[in-house]
């Protein structure tokens, strides 16, 4: 269920500015310029005093970008957004912005792979981190070090989507006055609202549901003012991974229809995973509609996006990539949550090692389910699958 609130602000509530004739151009302008110039030279130094709130350079301000900014702050409930260059440059900020030298982060869940990347680079600047894959609260709490001071929190996670509950987690850490932060690209903002269970921070790509078309890279930040306003001075204007305001605005635009789209890609999903789990060739499929728990499920999420894996019963190399390339609705490629599905595997025939690691059994294939149609790739997978004999 989405709410009307929320349909509301994605469909209409621009601020639009009225031309002089008194007539209301339907859609924002884009307001391409990378500088800002004043009547004098005294206003231009109060804009840099306070450029967190004033336009004076588009690395910092930008109208078009402030007006995305606004929207998804309100999906989020939260008091700021800021948008970024890609979901990496916002996931970037984040920890460069709120962490320093002998803190240590603990990830909860499958991560996406760049995120531990990155905090595998934030060694070398003495921020350490674990990663726990258990996800019962009592874990997460054992696995807290005196110097922890972000925790953070995918769900569904990568790959096997799984959920946590995230209320619970959010607690633990709360008591040690620890920060929290969650990638919800999984869910986006329609189906899942983490602030409102006590967690602290709030990251999106945006290159992902929220454009949902595939043509642009993009990242989002959603937090409280203040904390914002550390990001800010700290990490967005400096590391400089900025939104440009052509790229907003296909955001703006993309974000008109993502309460249809997300309903479709839901009702779409179910189907063709109620078809994957009904089939001899596929030993499990891993969507939160079919999670251990289905009360936390039920109670964290109001809503299924359309990104699932499953895994083949024969879980070669050899017969994962047969079934891809089998595949011709279902393009392959990495990324998902546009109208295109999209087909991928984490078994690259070489890292049989690093996947027993993380839990990620080597039959997994990924599909993030497009807008074609429920039936079309239902028939797909069936050709597919029927590919293995
Ligand atoms: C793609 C992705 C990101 C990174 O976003 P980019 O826009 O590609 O930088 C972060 N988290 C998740 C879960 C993703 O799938």
């Amino acid at each position: 269920m989405i709410e009307p609130t929320d349909v509301a602000i994605c469909v209409a509530d621009d601020e639009l500015p009225k031309s002089p004739s008194g007539g209301t151009p339907a859609n924002p302008p884009i307001v391409q310029t990378s500088t800002f110039t004043f009547p004098t030279f005294e206003d231009l130094l109060r804009g840099l005093s306070t450029e967190s709130r004033s336009h004076v350079y588009s690395r910092g301000l930008n109208p078009t970008v402030e007006a995305l900014e606004r929207k998804l702050a309100r999906l989020e409930r939260g008091e700021a957004c800021k948008c970024f260059g890609s979901g990496m440059a916002a996931i970037s900020a984040v920890m460069l912005g709120l962490l320093e030298a002998g803190d240590h982060v603990l990830f909860v869940n499958h991560t996406y792979g760049p995120t531990l990347q990155l905090a595998e680079h934030l060694r070398r600047f003495g921020i350490e981190h674990d990663l726990l894959l258990e996800l019962e609260p009592e874990a997460a709490e054992a696995a807290l070090r005196p110097n922890t001071r972000l925790v953070w929190l995918e769900s569904p996670g990568t790959m096997m989507m799984r959920v946590l509950d995230i209320d619970a987690v959010a607690a633990v850490a709360r008591d040690r006055g620890i920060l929290t932060c969650i990638d919800n690209s999984w869910a986006t903002p329609l189906y899942q609202k983490p602030l409102a269970m006590g967690v602290d921070i709030a990251v999106h790509t945006a290159s992902k549901y929220l454009g949902g078309h595939s043509d642009v890279i993009a990242g989002a930040v959603v937090t409280t003012a203040e904390r914002m306003e550390q990001i800010f001075y700290r990490a967005f204007l400096l590391n400089g991974g900025v939104l440009g305001p052509v790229d907003a605005w296909l955001l703006l635009r993309g974000l008109r229809t993502l309460p249809v789209r997300m309903r479709q890609h839901e009702a779409d999903a179910l189907r063709v995973a109620e078809f994957l789990r009904s089939h001899p060739a596929v030993r499990r499929v891993h969507y939160p509609a079919f999670a251990d728990d289905p009360d936390l499920v039920a109670r964290q999420l109001t809503g299924l996006s359309g990104l699932l894996s499953f895994e083949l019963a024969q879980d070669d190399f050899g017969s994962v990539s047969r079934v891809i390339d089998r595949m011709k609705v279902a393009r392959i490629g990495v990324s998902w949550g546009g109208v295109e599905s999209l087909v991928i595997s984490p078994n690259r025939g070489t890292n049989a090692e690093a996947l027993d690691l993380q839990g990620i059994p080597p039959g997994l294939i990924r599909l993030s389910v497009g807008l074609e149609g429920a039936g079309l790739l239902i028939d797909d997978l069936d050709s597919a699958l029927s590919a293995l004999g």
